[in-house]
C-alpha cells in the first residue's frame, strides 16, 4: 500500500469512528418461554440512537416496550438480533446503560438520599474514595434541586422527589444511554409535567443520551427528538416520527392518534 493510499485509510478508519451510533439494535426478537406457551414480546426491531439524542419508545401496554428497554439494559438475552453499545455488543448489564424505573420503591428505604446516589458511585469503582463519591453525588443532587434532602431517608419524600432521586442515581453515573421505563406514570398530572419539563432542563445542561419509553402520545411528542410507534404481539416498528421537524406537537400528537385509532389496521 502506497503512503497515499494509507492516509486515506486512516481518514476513513476515523470518520467510521465518529459516525458509530450510541446505541444501536439490530433485528431484535425477544421471546418468553412460559409453561403455557412461547411469547414473542418483540420482533425483528432495529433502530439507532445518535450520541445525546432523546429518543422515545411509544406504544400500548404489551407491545413490548420494557422488554426492549430490559434487553438494551442486558437483562434479557435476545432470541434473535444484537445490542451493540458504541460498537460494542451488550453480554449483561453494566454501568454504561442505566435504568430508571416507574416504580417509587426503587430506592434503599436504609440509606439517606446521599447514600442512595454515592452507592452504585462507589460499588461499580467509579470513584475510589467515598469523599469523592459524595461529593460528586451532591453536585447531581443539586442538580436535580434536591440538596436541601441530601440527609433524608426515602419514606419521608413525596413520589416525585423520590423519582428525582432515581434520575440523579442514574445520571451520576454518566451512563452511555439513560434508560427511562415510563418513570413519570404513578404520578399524579402536575407532577408529571414539572418532571418532563426538568427532565428536558436536565438534558439541557448534560447532553445525555436517553432511551426514554412511554404509552402516552402526549408525553412522547414533549420528551422525543425522535419517535418509534410499535405495534402489539408481537411488538415490530409501526413507524417513526421527528418532533424537531416543522410539524407542530399537536399536529404531531393527532397524526400518531389516527395512526393508532381510525386506521382499520389498528396497531
Ligand atoms: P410493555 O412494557 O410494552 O407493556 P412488556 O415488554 O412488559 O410490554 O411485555 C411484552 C409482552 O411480553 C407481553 O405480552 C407480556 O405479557 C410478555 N412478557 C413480559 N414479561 C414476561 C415474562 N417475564 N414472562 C413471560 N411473558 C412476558
Ligand atoms: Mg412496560
Amino acid at each position: 500500500m502506497n503512503a497515499v493510499s494509507s492516509t486515506i485509510l486512516a481518514v476513513h478508519d476515523h470518520e467510521s469512528e465518529a459516525a458509530v451510533p450510541q446505541l444501536s439494535v439490530e433485528n431484535l426478537t425477544l421471546r418468553y418461554q412460559t409453561h403455557a406457551a412461547l411469547v414473542t414480546a418483540t420482533e425483528n426491531v432495529s433502530f439507532q440512537v445518535a450520541r445525546g439524542e432523546r429518543f422515545v419508545l411509544l406504544g400500548p401496554s404489551g407491545c413490548g416496550k420494557s422488554s426492549l428497554l430490559k434487553s438494551v439494559g442486558g437483562f434479557i438475552t435476545p432470541s434473535a438480533g444484537r445490542i451493540l453499545v458504541k460498537g460494542r455488543e451488550v453480554k449483561g448489564p453494566g454501568p454504561d446503560r442505566v435504568m430508571v424505573f416507574q416504580e417509587f420503591d426503587q430506592l434503599m428505604p436504609w440509606k439517606t438520599v446521599l447514600g442512595n446516589v454515592a452507592f452504585p458511585l462507589l460499588t461499580t469503582g467509579k470513584f475510589k474514595s467515598r469523599k469523592q463519591a459524595e461529593e460528586h453525588a451532591l453536585a447531581t443532587i443539586a442538580k436535580v434541586g434536591l440538596e436541601k434532602f441530601a440527609q433524608s431517608y426515602p419514606h419521608t419524600l413525596s413520589g416525585g422527589m423520590k423519582q428525582r432521586v432515581a434520575i440523579a442515581r442514574a445520571l451520576a453515573m454518566e451512563p452511555e444511554v439513560l434508560l427511562m421505563d415510563e418513570p413519570f406514570a404513578a404520578l399524579d398530572a402536575l407532577t408529571r409535567r414539572s418532571m418532563q419539563q426538568e427532565l428536558l432542563k436536565l438534558w439541557e445542561e448534560l447532553n445525555f443520551t436517553l432511551m426514554f419509553v412511554t404509552h402516552s402520545i402526549e408525553e412522547a411528542v414533549r420528551l422525543g427528538q425522535r419517535i418509534i410507534l410499535l405495534s402489539p404481539h408481537p411488538g415490530r416498528i409501526r413507524d417513526e416520527f421527528r418532533t424537531d421537524a416543522a410539524e407542530e406537537a399537536k399536529h404531531l400528537e393527532q397524526r400518531i392518534e389516527s395512526l393508532l385509532f381510525t386506521d382499520g389496521a389498528g396497531i
